[in-house]
């Protein structure tokens, strides 16, 4: 086994001699790299599916295909991994060539990686951190103000309710415009329906 291992990585290393990255990276299978840097993966059959990084995609519609090949069919985008990698963090296909062979461990000899390149894919890395921690956040405190949302609903039978409850009451359409902002697909109005939400309902979030 070790043996067959080490006959690999000696073959990898040879197609990295001849430079040809671009080789190199079907070596890996399309799955990987996308799991790699960061899309969530789902399978369907053959094929994997994933929300689009490329459009605000909120079902998933970038298919992953069995033969490295993967295609958006909300805005089109499509290629292979080292396309995917290249538009994720905006860099030339080499470059994204080369950081795939570089993050799976597999020798390139072609000259080191830019500093320039190294801090475009990290800051790159680090902000769909953040935009998917956000995007983590946003949904816990939408299930948080929709659970509201019903209670608030259940408890308003009777005028007394009505009376006992005025603060909640009042609170009601405040509270829908923030659910609808909440669940817009356009990311400047959930930021700004995230700060409300914090701000108007900070003992439900
Ligand atoms: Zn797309």
């Amino acid at each position: 086994m070790e043996q067959l291992v080490m006959e690999a990585m000696l073959s990898m290393h040879s197609i990295a001699r001849s430079h040809d990255v671009f080789q190199l990276t079907r070596e890996i299978p399309l799955t990987d790299v996308a799991r790699r840097y960061g899309l969530e993966l789902r399978r369907a059959g053959s094929r994997w599916l994933t929300r689009c990084p490329f459009h605000q995609d909120n079902n998933p519609s970038l298919v992953l295909f069995p033969d490295g090949r993967w295609r958006c069919f909300g805005c089109q985008a499509h290629g292979d991994a080292t396309d995917l990698v290249s538009r994720l963090f905006n860099l030339r296909p080499i470059e994204a060539a080369r950081q795939i062979c570089r993050d799976f461990g597999l020798p390139v000899n072609n000259r080191p990686l830019s500093s320039e390149t190294r801090r475009k894919t990290e800051e790159a890395a680090r902000q769909r951190e953040i935009e998917q921690a956000f995007k983590a956040d946003l949904e816990r405190i939408r299930q948080r103000l929709a659970m509201l949302h019903r209670c608030i609903f259940r408890s308003l039978r009777t005028p007394e309710d009505y009376k006992r409850l005025s603060r909640l009451v009042h609170a009601q359409p405040l509270l829908e415009y923030v659910l609808d902002e909440l669940t817009s697909r356009d990311p400047a109005r959930q930021v700004e329906a995230w700060r409300y939400a914090r701000r108007w309902f900070p003992w439900v979030v």
